[in-house]
């Protein structure tokens, strides 16, 4: 039997207590599939105040004194592992989310907050923290946890890293003068290291130092080694060669799951998909769009940002004003995106309902209720809504980028395997036709079955990607016990 890792896992959002974003569900999934496999996990998050509002009783642990100021690490559980919280006033609450305001702007102080989290993690990842336990493996998401592995190359012996990429248009970059305030380690401030075009970069933190990087598809990891979507870092990417792979995102297929989703009006699965209408009634209620089961309605639940091509599905919609169809939209985020659909849903009162905000309840009613989902990103790492509209019977329009591509296949890519729908590419005439693909195969009862079928039987269960994620852990510790990193 292969040997079991000792896991830190460092992110800034975990489902079900803090979510911003597809992060979130992965944070709160992959630690528990690699608990179940054996491995000693714990999970490591700012103490967000709205989180610890959350929690029974967090366990005070130690005090650690940091460069950047004192933080007190604390503990609970969630379901079969440990979650370490570091708390500290940067952390309390305020209105909006964990990096942005209600109004789309980033806190000033981000660039603080998340050094002093990467410190914490990296006393934690040296067995300085008083927990007594020495992870083997420290893994850590997304710039908010970029300079982690950077500071952990300062120290020997240290545990082997690896980087995720959820997203490589978030970077983390500062002026170097804030990175200079912030007395961060002058001797990483080079061009292989955190500078990056004259700024200093969390996320290129990872990129650069962990022993191994990788992101959430296959698609998008050959993606990002291309100028086109490489967000300048694809140099870097290229020049790392295979310590840079794509590991699949999986899904909570127990918490996604129709036949006992607790937020829907009606419960179905693949034998019972008749009474899927019922939660389509629902959705037509609430919304207060004619409440018509022939009119095929289509779905978005997004971050309203521009690579999420919110921009095209409006395009669209309003070149096709004439068909028989609705658009639901629940979505946060520009507010420019904001205004124009409002815009649209008062041109198109009968067709389109717009719902503004962030609510996990109301985003399952719509994988449910609407026919389709319409997700035609200019670029998409992963992806996990399509995945769940894909199990909750709701075949996705995709665009063929990244995990989109890698999980969402059309018919004409043969009809065994066809469970949605792909364009070629990121425009609103291409997303219009195929939104009228979509209504032709709506109408062909037993296609828009077979495509319900196959994207229903398909299994996005963790244990295959968490077991891809071992391998690469122990790639990692052998980088380290070769020494073949710096
Ligand atoms: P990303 O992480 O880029 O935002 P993903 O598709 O990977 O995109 O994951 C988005 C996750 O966030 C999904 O679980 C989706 O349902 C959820 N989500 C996005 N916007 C909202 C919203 N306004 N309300 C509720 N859930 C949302």
């Amino acid at each position: 039997m292969r040997k079991k890792h000792n896991i830190l896992f460092a992110c800034s959002e975990l489902t079900p207590w803090v979510k911003t974003g597809g992060l979130a569900d992965v944070c709160g999934s992959l630690p528990q599939a690699l608990h179940r496999a054996g491995n000693d996990v714990r999970v490591v998050i700012p103490g967000y105040e709205s989180v610890l509002r959350q929690i029974d009783s967090p366990v005070f642990i130690s005090q650690l004194e940091l460069p950047l100021g004192n933080v007190a690490l604390c503990q609970t559980r969630l379901r079969a592992h440990d979650v370490l919280l570091i708390t500290h006033p940067s952390f309390s609450n305020r209105p909006g989310n964990p990096y942005m305001s209600d109004d789309d702007r980033a806190w000033a102080d981000n660039p603080y907050r998340f050094a002093l989290f990467s410190q914490a993690v990296t006393e934690i990842a040296l067995d300085r923290a008083q927990l007594e336990w020495q992870p083997d493996i420290v893994h850590c998401n997304d710039w908010q946890t970029g300079l982690v592995p950077a500071l952990l190359t300062l120290h020997k012996p240290r545990p082997a890293t690896v980087f995720t990429v959820h997203n490589l248009a978030y970077q983390g970059n500062i002026l170097h003068s804030a990175y200079t305030d912030l007395q961060l380690p002058a001797e990483l401030f080079h061009a292989n290291g955190l500078e990056f075009w004259g700024q200093a970069s969390y996320i290129k933190g990872g990129l650069a130092y962990a022993d191994r990087v990788n992101t959430v598809s296959a698609g998008y990891a050959a993606e990002i080694r291309q100028n086109k979507y490489g967000c300048g870092m694809d140099g870097l990417l290229r020049s790392r060669g295979d310590r840079v792979s794509g590991i699949l995102n999986g899904i909570d297929m127990d918490d996604w799951n129709p036949q006992t989703d607790p937020h829907l009006p009606q419960n179905y699965s693949l034998q019972t998909l008749d009474r899927k209408s019922a939660n389509k009634a629902a959705l037509q209620k609430e919304m207060r769009l004619p409440q018509d089961p022939e009119v095929p309605v289509f779905g978005v639940i997004s971050r309203l940002a521009e690579q999420k091509g919110i921009d095209l599905i409006i395009n669209a919609i309003s070149t096709l004003r004439t068909e028989q169809l609705q658009l639901v939209v629940l979505g946060s985020g520009d507010t420019e995106l904001q205004t124009q659909l409002l815009a649209l849903q008062q041109d198109l009162p009968d067709k389109v309902a717009v719902k503004i905000g962030f609510s996990e309840p109301f985003s399952r009613l719509i994988e449910a209720g609407a026919d389709s989902f319409l997700m035609p990103s200019r670029y998409e790492p992963c992806g996990l809504n399509q995945m769940y509209s894909l199990r909750y019977g709701t075949p996705p329009v995709v665009t063929h980028v990244g995990g989109l591509a890698d999980t969402v296949f059309d018919p004409d890519q043969g009809a065994e395997k066809a469970n949605g729908f792909v364009i070629k590419n990121a425009t609103s005439e291409y997303l219009a036709q195929g939104i009228q693909r979509v209504l032709t195969a709506f109408a062909n009862k037993p296609l828009w079955h077979q495509l319900q079928h196959n994207g229903m039987t398909t299994d996005f269960s963790w244990d295959e990607s968490a077991q891809k994620y071992e391998t690469l852990y122990h790639c990692a510790i052998n980088d380290i016990e070769a020494n073949l990193t710096r």
